[in-house]
């Protein structure tokens, strides 16, 4: 049954233009590579096959960027939450050495992608910046510096006064930072991809649910309400959204995450004399606490945050006064900052924070488990998954493949979010 086509109360829906327009899938069509679902991966798998010059059809359940690509922060950081480089390297060897370099490059993949197809996305490679909550946790910032400093990437530590200069507050005791990261209008980028892929030669297919996929005659089939979808190879990239519209699609991908609501905020824009002083050059920003305070300007100079509540009730309400006082706390001369826009998606988490990569049957990918960092992450992957689908040898991409491991007890797991979120809090207090 088809979902009515709601966008969320966000920023981003009310300041980006519409969309493309786009037919809904209606009967039998085929096409040499077919993808589900049209976030950040989904788009930009289909525009690297474009630029291959396969034939390429996207079907998406609703409109592109509906999903957490359209929800999130905006934040273009070119590293995991974690595991850090050196641990990734160590659980998936040689295939976790390319993916640390996919990792490194995936900011400048997703700008430089901006520029190339002329997407207008208010991108801003201004940096990403990653402050220390407390002096414990220096070493975290010490450590990441290094590892990626050795894998080549553009990463500064900085002492407390120049974190002090970067953010305009005392509230950190140091940070590393990576230039080639910054931030974007996440919604614009996914309809400017969206433009770009349909520019290409792409079609893409809305408000067409994937009720399941199927294997008939040695080719992909995807089942929607109205059509079927025939193709040689297929990329499932409905990420932590896989179950919304069903519980056939890849039951054993989708209960290896368990999809945590994030909410997302926006403040009254930022007088010109406060940014001077504010965050002056506009990086992106999270910092090391568990329960992780960010934040970054749009480009109509509003504070983008956001956060989480361990009670579930009234939240929208109760985040703004809260969210209001850490800012203050952080930034005393912004006063107690009004927001016009409260807003959530859903985030796919691991329980050991890795992203779960998967070669799913014959020319057949998927993957899950962003963990809230992957606006990089997932432009980069669809480039991988796009060579992978072209014909080029896996084992020399950045795709570390495993198989599907669901997590037991997979339907509780939410239950525990509110416990998780008190012992972050805890270890946040006690530096652990
Ligand atoms: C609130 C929030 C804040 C975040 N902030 C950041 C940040 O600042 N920086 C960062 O790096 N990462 C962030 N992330 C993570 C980032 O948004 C995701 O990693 C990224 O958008 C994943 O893109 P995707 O294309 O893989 O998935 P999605 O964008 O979720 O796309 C999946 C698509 O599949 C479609 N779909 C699902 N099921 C079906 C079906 N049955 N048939 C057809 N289509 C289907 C959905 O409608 C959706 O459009 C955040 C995530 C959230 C939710």
């Amino acid at each position: 049954m088809a979902q009515a086509l709601t966008w969320p109360d966000s920023l981003w829906a009310a300041a980006t233009p519409e969309g493309p327009d786009l037919p809904a899938l209606d009967g039998e069509a085929r096409a040499d590579v077919a993808v589900v679902g049209a976030g950040f991966t989904g788009l930009s798998t289909a525009l690297h096959l474009r630029r291959q010059g396969l034939d390429v059809a996207v079907v998406e359940a609703m409109e592109p960027g509906w999903g957490a690509s359209g929800r999130n922060n905006g934040q273009v950081i070119p590293t995991l939450t974690r595991p850090d480089p050196d641990q990734i390297v160590a659980q998936h060897g040689a295939a976790g050495e390319r993916f640390t370099h996919l990792i490194r490059d995936s900011a400048a993949i997703l700008f430089d992608l901006v520029r190339e197809e002329g997407i207008t996305a208010e991108a801003e490679q201004n940096g990403w910046v990653q402050p220390v909550h407390s002096p414990g946790r220096m070493k975290i910032a010490e450590r990441r510096y290094r590892q990626w400093l050795a894998l080549g990437a553009p990463v500064e530590l900085l002492d407390a006064d120049a974190t002090r200069a970067l953010l305009g507050s005392q509230a950190w005791h140091g940070a590393w930072l990576n230039r080639s990261g910054g931030h974007v209008n996440p919604l614009a980028l996914a309809r400017g991809m969206a433009r770009a892929a349909l520019g290409r030669g792409a079609r893409i297919f809305a408000r067409s649910p994937v009720a399941r996929i199927s294997r008939e005659d040695g080719r992909w089939v995807v089942h929607t309400p109205r059509g079927r979808m025939v193709a040689r190879a297929l990329m499932m990239a409905t990420n932590a959204y896989t179950q919304e519209f069903g519980r056939a699609l890849m039951p054993d991908v989708a209960r290896q995450v368990v999809p945590v609501l994030s909410f997302q905020m926006a403040s009254e824009p930022v007088s010109e004399n406060l940014r001077g002083v504010v965050m002056p050059t506009r990086p992106a920003m999270s910092d090391t606490h568990g329960d992780l305070w960010f934040a970054r300007y749009d480009a109509r100079h509003r504070i983008i945050t956001g956060g989480a509540l361990a009670i579930p009730f009234n939240r929208e309400a109760r985040l703004k006064p809260y969210l209001a006082r850490r800012l203050a706390r952080i930034w005393p001369m912004l006063g107690e900052l009004r927001f016009s826009h409260v807003w959530s998606g859903k985030i796919g988490m691991t329980d050991d924070f890795m992203p779960r990569l998967h070669r799913i049957g014959p020319d057949a990918y998927a993957w899950a488990g962003c963990n809230g960092r992957a606006v990089a992450l997932s432009v980069a992957l669809g480039r991988e998954f796009a060579a992978a689908i072209a014909g080029r040898d896996p084992a020399t991409l950045g795709l570390p493949f495993t198989e599907p491991e669901p997590l037991a007890l997979h339907a509780l797991a939410p239950l525990a979010f509110p416990f998780m979120l008190n012992l972050y809090r805890w270890r946040d207090a006690r530096e652990v």
